[in-house]
């Protein structure tokens, strides 16, 4: 972002330049009612990084003004995603620490006649507030005295009426062409216990009205928010004026990131994760950090993807490609290259001697040699992929083994299939071939070209292990109701094998299976191996 311009950096530098302020403070503040999303990535890296450039300060604040919905769990996870992300707060808050201050400053709402406490349902409520065309019809309580309200008030805070019986709302102008300046609602009734103050409170601030006061309390410079606030900036205002708030916070509107075919709202994913049509917030499949960490998405490739889309005032909707090359550009010269046989058939080397095992010294990669290199083994039993075979070769382009033919194993030699072993069912079950020994890679014969360069694992030392392929979570069809539009193709499992160098290979290691794509270690401690596929090499590899 130093070097990006962006609007919100040029209202900042102005404000520095001005003196209006002198340090830049910004804040991200998530309602822990779920976990962040790639959407919150925006939002994360637009406040941490345009402090960072004026040597300013963001917190994390906890937006926890709803107890219905919140729960430390989320609480938990946000925090982790966001150092995962590489940010560190300067300070952590909940607005939950300031309702006292935020029932205070109600009550001098109250006794300067700006707000009042409505007897009116919902409903009636949402009835009489009317639309873009009709102007709202003022509430009958809407003219209780000061005292009458104070009283009310104080008696709503002990928990003296029911929940849905009493608000308080803002006293404004029912007629307001700004829907949100109709008197807003500032308080309801809430008896659910908080994850933070417990039981202290049964009556909770809105949005509108706590978000506000939390910026100010904190001396946020700069606000910012995703664009569907902007209708409510001048309650924003009016709240921080009237409540008197000594610091005076600007609120700024980006538009908010979409991903093609993609649920960000956490509304929707809780329904996932309650219907336990995945596996939790952390499924691979999830659009959530933690899924796409999970799934072997790397902090760079995310915070890369995330400065590309830029930051603009209104919404916008990128192509899930455009995601999948970021992690694709950052693992390229990062990840390791090994080899996994990912859908194993047994080839036997027939003239090749039993109890023997060469083993070959490679790099892990051949353009960055910092990554080390292994040992890769070769014997008469080795497996490869499936798919890297046919009886018949169907043509001269193809660049696989088939019967009567050689193909170079790379590193290694060349084999040429001359048999296959079938089932009763007619399925393949092991390829009989012969190696030349003159072939080694690398001692510079060319006598013969292969028809093409194949990878495999050498049996009696390949490691078993476990590969998770994830397709997309939902149909393209959002008119579907969640259950249908559901994919339940969006997860494969296989079993195959890794080489047997990879016997160390660490959690969340990631790796490029040469000519099967990006996969991320994701092994449970029972010396059991799961990979998850981050990504599908470039479709033009082969
Ligand atoms: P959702 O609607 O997905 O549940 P939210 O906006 O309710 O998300 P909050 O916890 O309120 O989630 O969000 C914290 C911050 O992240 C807010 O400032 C919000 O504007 C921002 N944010 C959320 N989703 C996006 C997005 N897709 N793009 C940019 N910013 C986002
Ligand atoms: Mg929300
Ligand atoms: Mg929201």
């Amino acid at each position: 972002m130093e070097n990006q311009s962006n609007f919100i950096k040029t209202i900042m530098e102005n404000d520095l330049e001005t003196g209006k302020h002198k340090e830049i403070i910004t804040r991200f503040p998530p309602e822990p009612n779920g976990f962040l999303h790639i959407g919150h990535a925006r939002a994360i890296i637009t406040n941490f990084e345009l402090a960072k450039v004026f040597n300013g300060k963001t917190n994390l604040r906890y937006d926890d003004t709803n107890p219905s919905k919140e729960d430390s769990i989320y609480v938990e996870a946000i925090e982790r995603d966001v150092r995962w992300l590489g940010y560190e707060p300067s300070a952590i808050y909940f607005a939950s620490d300031y309702f006292t201050e935020m029932f205070e400053r109600a009550k001098l709402l109250i006794k300067k006649g700006l707000a009042y406490v409505d007897d009116q349902t919902a409903e009636e409520i949402s009835k009489t507030r009317g639309d873009v065309v009709t102007p709202g019809i003022e509430s009958p309580y809407r003219n209780r005295t000061v005292e009458e309200n104070l009283k009310l008030f104080e008696e709503m805070e002990e928990g003296k009426y029911p929940e849905g019986s009493k608000v308080l709302r803002a006293k404004i102008d029912m007629t307001s062409s700004n829907m949100n300046m109709r008197d807003p609602v500032l308080y309801r009734i809430n008896f659910a216990t908080h994850h933070n103050t417990k039981d202290k409170w049964k009556i909770y601030p809105m949005y509108d009205y706590a978000h506000p006061i939390e910026d100010a309390i904190e001396g946020i410079t700069h606000s910012l928010c995703s664009l569907e606030f902007e209708d409510h900036r001048p309650l924003y205002d009016w709240v921080v004026k009237e409540t008197e708030m000594p610091l005076v916070p600007r609120q700024i509107e980006f538009g908010r990131l979409g991903i093609e075919n993609t649920v960000m709202s956490k509304r929707y994913l809780k329904q996932l994760v309650d219907s336990k049509l995945v596996t939790g917030w952390d499924d691979p499949r999830m659009p959530t950090l933690s899924g796409l960490r999970k799934k072997g998405y790397t902090k760079e490739a995310i915070r890369a993807f995330i400065l590309a889309t830029g930051l603009g005032k209104v919404n916008s909707e990128v192509e899930l490609d455009m995601l999948e090359s970021f992690v694709r550009d950052d693992l390229n010269m990062r990840a390791k290259r090994a080899f996994a046989v990912i859908d194993p058939i047994k080839v036997t080397i027939t003239n090749y001697p039993e109890d023997k095992i060469e083993y070959f010294d490679v790099p892990f990669h051949s353009e960055n040699e910092s990554l080390g290199s292994r040992k890769i083994a070769f014997s008469k039993h080795i497996y490869i992929d499936r798919e890297d075979f046919l009886e018949e070769r169907p043509d001269k382009k193809y660049k696989r083994l088939s019967l009567g033919r050689e193909v170079r194993l790379f590193h290694t030699y060349f084999i040429q299939a001359n048999d296959v072993v079938k089932d009763s069912e007619g399925n393949i079950t092991e390829i009989l071939a012969t190696y030349d020994v003159a072939t080694l890679s690398g001692s510079g014969f060319s006598e013969r070209k292969p028809d093409g360069t194949i990878h495999f694992v050498e049996a009696t030392t390949a490691i078993p292990a476990t590969f998770n392929f994830f397709g997309q979570l939902l149909k393209n069809d959002s008119s579907l109701p969640l259950e249908e539009r559901f994919n339940t193709e969006s997860l494969a499992v296989k079993q195959g094998f890794i080489e047997g160098s990879l016997k160390d290979v660490l959690h969340e290691e990631k790796f490029q299976f040469i000519r099967n794509g990006y996969f991320n270690c994701y092994y449970n401690n029972d010396n059991k191996y799961i990979f998850n596929e981050i990504v599908a090499l470039k479709k033009s590899y082969k």
